[in-house]
């Protein structure tokens, strides 16, 4: 049996980290040298948020630049991993007969690849992407990452890849060295909280926290990658914030590690 695997959200924020060297892509660099090495990734991407549970299926995912207005040197990023039809068959067992396998559409979005191309730069592991069904509720999410389980001991790395606080209204483009918002700094704090405790009710019905939930993830769809890392820890699994820190003001950084 291959060694058990950590789970890992990732706060990935600005695509421009692809191509940036700073504290957060060589503390990326660095999780990709002391994690075990899987064997394939599972990734859940806030960019991947359709009305379907979906998993890609396909041999050669293609690098999708799902964004608009950045330098033309982001745009010629390529992360060329290969995919996982037979992890992506996998998923679609434990996660039952309802899965789409996607063996055309998506690929790699930038949720996956701008923090991938620090983790494992050779682009030499597996990737498969897991969508985020946006119809269903947060509940629901956490229960279906459960599922995953069995994953984290066939050498799979299961990961997450959003922000714990993610409000682009308030974000200071271009701007360096911004002092985070006091909600943000509360809001995070308060989930980090609850994370190190191995709390996650609260985390999943995060939507009754309060003001400085409803301003830290105004959409769900960068928060709820998160309940799928949660959903997969362990009794005893330790729980690290190997990366953390806030970009613009409103965008938290903050990578956990179960395991
Ligand atoms: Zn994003």
């Amino acid at each position: 049996m291959a060694e058990t695997m950590p789970v890992i959200f990732f706060g990935h924020g600005n695509p421009m980290n692809a191509l940036f060297e700073n504290d957060w892509t060589c503390g990326w660099s660095e999780l990709g040298r002391t994690i075990p090495r899987p064997r394939a990734i599972l990734c859940v991407s806030a960019h991947w948020y359709v009305p379907a549970v979906a998993v890609t299926a396909m041999e050669r995912p293609r690098t999708i630049h799902d964004f608009g207005g950045f330098p033309r040197e982001l745009f010629d990023v390529q992360y060329p991993a290969s995919g996982s039809p037979e992890l992506a068959e996998r998923v679609a067992g434990l996660l039952g007969e309802n899965v789409l396998k996607d063996d055309a559409h998506w690929g790699l979005d930038h949720g996956t690849w701008s923090v991938l191309c620090h983790v494992f730069p050779q682009a030499d592991v597996p990737v498969v992407q897991l969508s985020i069904n946006e119809a269903e509720p947060a509940p629901f999410h956490y229960q279906l990452a459960q599922l995953l389980h069995p994953l984290r001991d066939e050498g799979v790395l299961v990961m997450g890849s959003g922000n714990i606080v993610h409000n682009l209204h308030t974000y200071a483009w271009g701007r360096k060295g911004v002092d985070p918002f006091d909600w943000a700094v509360r809001f995070e704090a308060e989930a980090r909280e609850l994370i190190s405790k191995g709390d996650h009710a609260p985390l999943v019905a995060y939507e009754e926290m309060g003001r400085d939930a409803v301003r830290s993830a105004p959409t769900p769809d960068h928060y709820l990658p998160l309940l799928y890392v949660l959903a997969l820890q362990r009794l005893g699994d330790e729980v690290t914030f190997p990366v953390e820190g806030f970009d613009g003001g409103s965008v938290s950084m903050t990578t956990v590690k179960i395991g």
